[in-house]
């Protein structure tokens, strides 16, 4: 049995890396303190095979108590803005770049923490792992967590989203919101306008791919 909560996933990972074993694997992890509270692992979703992988930042309440990724509320935005840009979500590969859900209790509710950058890094060979066997010709980054943590603590997406960005992970990478932020609009009106820019971030992820 690897060391527990020494902030390190790597000790967890199977020797043979394929989807299966991963998320088996992941299941036990022990790496670093976050597993404790978490009702379970989070791991991510979709075949070997997708063309497009799309990550965020931590599994929220919901994932965390069904143990899938993004089916929460923030889902429902994330599934707005891939149908209008003609993405199927069943063809994508969903994860997060740390697998259990962060959160201090406020009474019966738990309220989401954002992960320190240590947890971020301390989880990342999972999502390392992922995109090795994946190798997705399109890699979507889903707020800032997800964007700093795979493009550097520099990166901002408020200033970046929606373009091509020159990386090695994948042919194709881009960095938008997350959708949760789409929900913590003030208004409306300010709600209806974040969801059409997150939509033509989703287009622009479609239109590359068709090119690649
Ligand atoms: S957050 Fe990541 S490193 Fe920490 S226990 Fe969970 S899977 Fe392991």
């Amino acid at each position: 049995m690897a060391d527990e909560d020494t902030g390190d996933a790597t000790p967890f990972l199977p020797d043979r890396l394929s989807l299966k074993a991963l998320r088996e694997s992941a299941a036990g992890c022990r790496g670093c303190h976050l597993w404790r509270p978490a009702t379970q692992t989070v791991f991510g979703e979709g075949r070997k095979s997708s063309r497009l992988m799309l990550v965020g930042e931590q599994p929220g309440d919901k994932e965390d108590q069904q143990g899938k990724p993004f089916v929460g509320p923030a889902s429902r935005e994330l599934d707005r803005g891939l149908e209008a840009a003609g993405i199927d979500r069943a063809e994508a590969y969903l994860t997060n770049v740390v697998k259990h859900f962060k959160f201090e209790e406020r009474g019966r509710r738990r309220i989401h923490q954002t992960p320190k950058r240590f947890e971020v890094e301390g989880c990342r060979p999972w999502l390392d792992a992922e995109l090795a066997v994946v190798r997705p010709e399109a890699l979507v980054l889903l707020g800032a967590i997800a964007a700093k943590a795979l493009l550097g603590s520099s990166f901002k997406v408020t200033k970046q989203r929606g373009r091509l960005l020159d990386s090695e992970l994948a042919p194709v990478v881009i960095a938008t919101v997350h959708p949760s932020s789409i929900l913590r609009q003030p208004d409306e009106e300010r709600r209806v306008a974040e969801r059409e820019a997150f939509a033509d971030d989703m287009r622009a992820v479609a239109e590359a791919l068709r090119k690649v």
